[in-house]
């Protein structure tokens, strides 16, 4: 159905092939077909296959038998994003003709260098963006336009990155989202600058997982956004680029997440946790429910 004529709510459940699901992708998935059931919504499935490197479409497989063993039916067609690279290469130009995107040059190990080197230098803590990575250092976005042509015509490997000091004060003082969920709830103050200047396409992905979330969930008329609390600082920088790019506000529920015996979060290695495995070992889905504590 085109999103513009749906009524009633959309929830998706938008899993990255680039592992075997585990209990928190549970919680996620029971919590949207829950929550779509009690409101009449409809609930999507969206594959989040950008990273070519790591997905793959055995586990791409294994998502689609997790859900039917766990009973979870969602409406068709199901979205594979790795499909759509030239929806969110438009919307990246977009933000470029806005003059908001800069070509980032540093590889990972030159930022972490330089980050270093300023840190032992000073004996100051370099800002971390609030999942702990060091904020993109401002070289490149000082670079003036005939320098970046240059690199780029000789095929210097970048980036595209948002330039936060331009683009943040675009959305002016009240940038806010609807929270429901298990955290802090209300209307929240978002704060994209806490990230610094994020990537939105890499020289081997032609999309990040802000840009192409945010498109997705516009283009397929997600009014509710149900997933883990993992990701609710994110939320900001994702409410910034749909002001930017003049898409709605969904509502947002980030959940609890299911921890490990070591009171970490989860991860997709095959450990105990991995659905796969305990339907091996003959759980049900009534037994993963109430494992997940639903
Ligand atoms: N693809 C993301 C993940 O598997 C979830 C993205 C989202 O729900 O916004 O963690």
């Amino acid at each position: 159905m085109p999103a513009a004529a749906r009524q009633s709510p959309v929830f998706r459940f938008a899993p990255s092939p680039n592992g075997p699901l585990h209990l928190g992708h549970a919680l996620s998935a029971f919590l949207n077909r829950d929550m779509a059931a009690a409101t009449n919504g409809h609930l999507l499935l969206r594959i989040e296959d950008i990273d070519l490197m790591r997905c793959t479409p055995e586990f791409e497989r294994a998502i689609l038998d997790d859900l039917s063993w766990l009973g979870i039916a969602y409406e068709r067609p199901v979205r594979r994003q790795s499909e759509h690279f030239d929806t969110y290469a438009d919307a990246l130009e977009r933000l470029r003709a806005m003059d908001l995107v800069y070509p980032a040059f540093m590889t990972r190990g030159e930022v972490k260098a330089h980050v270093a080197a300023y840190e032992a230098k000073t004996g100051e803590t370099w800002p971390r963006d609030p999942d702990g990575s060091p904020l993109y250092p401002p070289l490149d976005r000082q670079r003036s336009a005939s320098a970046c042509a240059a690199l780029m015509a000789a095929g210097t490997r970048h980036a595209w990155r948002l330039d936060m000091d331009r683009a943040a004060p675009l959305a002016g003082n009240g940038l806010a989202w609807s929270e429901t969920g298990d955290g802090e709830t209300g209307r929240l103050a978002a704060e994209p600058r806490r990230w610094g200047d994020v990537v939105l396409s890499r020289s081997d992905a032609p999309s990040s997982y802000h840009l192409s979330v945010t498109i997705d969930d516009a283009l397929q008329g997600v009014t509710h956004v149900v997933r883990g609390l993992d990701l609710f600082h994110a939320t900001s920088v994702h409410r910034l680029l749909q002001a930017l790019l003049g898409l709605p506000e969904p509502v947002y529920h980030h959940h609890r997440l299911i921890l490990g015996p070591d009171g970490r979060k989860l991860s997709k290695s095959l450990d105990d946790t991995g659905l796969a495995i305990l339907r091996e070992n003959g759980a049900s889905a009534a037994d993963i429910r109430r494992l997940v504590g639903l």
